[in-house]
């Protein structure tokens, strides 16, 4: 399976990294060794001293499709869950300036924490789906799908045209505002839709 990620799908978030606003989706890939063990803490890795969260709403992929038309992009996707794009930001900052592939940054073993998955229909309105992340008790990421530039139907639509998707692939659809820096002992919460969706400790 593959990850497919998307890069400043939020205003905000754009902002506040200073980046240009894209005129098409930015994608990146993970590869499947950068999902954690089940029911492990997310480890510091040592080639870092800025890693940052990014919470994100994620899709999985549930049958095989290329060049899929946005309209009947819904049928490619039976549950949404929630994950974090964990992210080297000192060392994705260093390739940026160089124009570098920034992959070791984004693909890390560890960094494509992925948590629970729910049943679309169970989640109401996907255009509007609220979540949230919050370090030790505090929250520090609000979004919300209707602020995505591109919607979830837009994209996988987009990514289809270059990437065969494929039964489990999961995509990552961009993280909102308020991306910070993890420290060793901090707590992790996710909410999709009003709901917990997961609990991760930083080691
Ligand atoms: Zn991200």
């Amino acid at each position: 399976m593959k990850i497919i990620c998307i890069g400043r799908n939020y205003a905000k978030h754009i902002e506040e990294l200073q980046n240009e606003k894209p005129s098409h989706p930015v994608v990146f890939l993970k590869p499947d060794s950068s999902i954690p063990p089940k029911n492990h803490p997310f480890i510091i890795p040592a080639f870092s001293e800025e890693i940052h969260y990014e919470v994100e709403v994620l899709v999985k992929i549930c049958k095989v499709g290329k060049h899929i038309q946005q309209q009947f992009a819904h049928t490619y996707y039976q549950e949404i869950g929630l994950g974090i794009d964990f992210t080297a930001r000192d060392l994705q900052t260093k390739l940026r300036q160089k124009g570098l592939p920034w992959e070791i940054s984004k693909g890390f073993d560890g960094s494509a924490f992925i948590g629970k998955f729910l049943k679309k229909e169970n989640l109401g309105d996907l255009s509007s789906l609220p979540f949230s992340l919050y370090k030790n008790q505090e929250i520090v990421q609000q979004g919300n799908t209707a602020k995505m530039l591109w919607g979830i139907d837009e994209l996988v639509s987009y990514v289809s045209q270059f990437f065969t998707l494929k039964t489990g692939d999961i995509l990552f659809t961009g993280t909102p505002a308020g991306v910070g820096k993890v420290a060793a002992g901090d707590l992790l919460t996710g909410t999709l839709n009003g709901v917990e969706n997961f609990q991760l400790k930083v080691r």
